[in-house]
C-alpha cells in the first residue's frame, strides 16, 4: 500500500543547484519526494508533520566515518596520527569481537541519525564488517560500507588485523555480494583499502580492478600528515598521488579522506581525474595533521565532501559541528570571506552525494529524489533571530536541534526520539563493552 507523508509549513532549504529556499510543503510518496511548493495537494489520509518554525533540508551526508571506532571515544586523546594508530586504534580494532563491532556501529549510527546525518561512507574494520551492515540495516541509515583492507605484514600491525591479499579481496567480494543494493538500495558496498602504508601494491592494483569490474566506489585515506607523506615518498620515490594514480586509484569513483597536504602535481592529478576529497576538520585539528586548504581546492573545482572521521579523533560524529569548523578554520589564512556558508552546506549535502555517485537520488530536496530529509527546530534561544538560513545551519544550529529525520521515506527520528532502536539500551551496552575492551588492551 502506498504511504503518503506531508511535511507542512517549513522553511525549505532545498540545497539544489539554484539554492532555492521557500516556505511550503513537501509531499512524500513511499520513498520519494513527489511534490514540493506552497500549494500542493496531497491525499487527505496522508500522515502530516508540522514544520512551522523549522528548517527542512536534505539529510547530511558524511563521506568519511569509522563507526567501528566509537567505543574508543575519549581513550585516544593527545596523539598524532601514526602514534594514535599504533598505540591505540590498531590494538583496539584488533581486539574487537563481533558483538563489540555491532554495538560500536549501533552507537555511532544512533548518534549520526539523531544529529541529522542520513547517509554515510563508512570505513569498517578488518573483521566483522557484516555487523556494521547489520546495524545500518536495523537503524535505517543510508550507508556505503567497506571492510578495511590492510595486507602489509608489518610488525607494528597487531596479528589479528593482518590478512593476506587473497583473504582481503575474497572477503570484500563476499560482503559486496551479501549486502550491495539491499534494502531498496539503501545499503552499498565501497572498497576500503586503509592507506598506502598498510596495503601492498598488489592489493591496491587488484582493488582498482575490482572497482572497475563491479562499478564500486573506493574509499581510502591520503596525505593526512607530513610524517605519513614522508614515509610513503621514501618508500616509493614518487609523490603519494602519483603512486595512487599509477595504480588506478584515482577518478570519479575514488574518495580520498583528508588531503591536508598536497603538492601541486598531486593537486593537478586530483583535479584532472575528478577524484574526490573528504575534509575532516575536527580530526585534522585533533591529530595535529594540519588544515586542508579547501578554498583553494574549491577554486580549482575539486569536489569536497565532509566527515567527522572516527569518535576517537573528533570526539563526536556531529555533522553540524564539522560544517561550522570547516567554515571557521579557513578564515585566519584565507580571510573572513574564505568560504560562503552555502558552499560549506554543499560539502555536507550535494557534494557528498556526488562522491557517492548519487546526485540523482540524494543531496538536495527535489521532486523524484529520495526522501532523505531532516527537520531542524529553529525556535531556540541560540538560533533566533534568523536572517539567512545558510548562516543559521552552518554557524548556529546544533545537531541537538534536529527534531525529525526521514530516510528513504521512513520516519526514523520523531520529536528527537530514535524509532528504530532503544537509545538507552544502546548507550548502556556501549559503556559495558568499552569497559571490557579496555581491560583487554
Ligand atoms: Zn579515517
Amino acid at each position: 500500500m502506498t504511504k503518503n507523508l506531508v511535511i507542512q509549513n517549513g522553511l525549505i532549504v532545498t540545497a539544489n543547484e539554484h539554492l532555492d529556499v521557500f516556505t511550503g510543503d513537501i509531499w512524500i510518496k513511499d520513498d520519494c519526494i513527489v511534490s514540493m511548493g506552497s500549494t500542493i495537494s496531497p491525499p487527505n489520509d496522508a500522515t502530516r508533520i508540522d514544520a512551522t518554525n523549522c528548517i527542512v533540508m536534505p539529510g547530511l551526508i558524511q563521506t568519511h566515518v569509522h563507526t567501528c571506532q566509537t567505543l574508543a571515544r575519549g581513550y585516544a586523546d593527545h596523539l598524532s596520527l601514526l602514534d594514535w594508530l599504533k598505540q591505540l586504534i590498531w590494538p583496539y580494532e584488533a581486539t574487537l569481537t563481533a558483538s563489540d563491532v555491532a554495538i560500536a556501529a549501533k552507537l555511532a549510527m544512533t548518534e549520526l541519525v539523531l544529529g541529522g546525518t542520513t547517509s554515510i561512507l563508512d570505513m569498517g574494520t578488518v573483521r566483522h564488517t557484516e555487523h556494521i551492515f547489520q546495524a545500518a540495516h536495523d537503524i535505517g541509515i543510508r550507508a556505503h560500507i567497506g571492510k578495511v583492507m590492510m595486507d602489509k605484514q608489518e610488525d607494528m600491525i597487531p596479528k589479528p588485523l593482518q590478512e593476506n591479499t587473497r583473504q582481503s579481496i575474497d572477503e570484500s567480494i563476499a560482503l559486496y555480494k551479501q549486502w550491495h543494493g539491499k534494502e531498496n538500495e539503501r545499503l552499498h558496498y565501497a572498497l576500503a583499502p586503509r592507506f598506502s602504508l598498510s596495503c601492498t601494491k598488489q592489493l591496491l592494483v587488484e582493488t582498482a580492478q575490482i572497482a572497475r569490474d563491479y562499478n564500486l566506489l573506493i574509499h581510502t585515506h591520503a596525505n593526512e600528515t607530513l610524517e605519513e607523506i614522508e614515509l610513503i615518498q621514501k618508500e616509493l620515490n614518487v609523490t603519494h598521488l602519483e603512486y595512487l594514480h599509477s595504480l588506478g586509484l584515482t577518478g570519479k569513483h575514488v574518495a580520498l579522506a583528508h588531503c591536508v597536504h598536497l603538492q601541486d602535481i598531486e593537486r593537478n592529478i586530483i583535479k584532472e581525474t575528478e577524484t574526490h576529497i573528504v575534509h575532516c576538520p575536527s580530526s585534522n585539528l585533533k591529530l595535529a595533521s594540519g588544515i586542508a586548504p579547501t578554498p583553494e581546492y574549491l577554486k580549482e573545482h575539486i569536489n569536497i565532501g565532509i566527515g567527522a572521521d572516527g569518535a576517537p579523533c573528533n570526539n563526536n560524529l556531529d555533522g553540524f559541528w564539522e560544517m561550522r569548523l570547516a567554515a571557521l578554520i579557513q578564515c585566519p589564512r584565507f580571510t573572513a570571506k574564505a568560504l560562503q556558508t552555502h558552499q560549506v552546506l554543499r560539502m555536507a549535502t550535494l557534494s557528498g552525494a556526488q562522491i557517492l555517485g548519487s546526485t540523482d537520488q540524494i543531496g538536495s530536496l527535489e521532486v523524484n529524489k529520495k526522501a532523505d530529509i531532516i527537520i531542524v527546530d529553529n525556535q531556540n534561544s541560540h538560533t533566533v533571530p534568523q536572517n539567512n538560513p545558510y548562516s543559521t545551519l552552518v554557524y548556529t544550529s546544533r545537531s541537538s536541534d534536529v527534531r525529525d529525520v526521514i530516510i528513504d521515506g521512513k520516519i526514523i527520528v520523531k520529536e528527537k526520539h530514535l524509532l528504530t532502536a532503544d537509545t538507552e539500551e544502546t548507550i548502556h551496552h556501549a559503556q559495558e563493552h568499552a569497559n571490557e575492551i579496555f581491560k583487554r588492551i
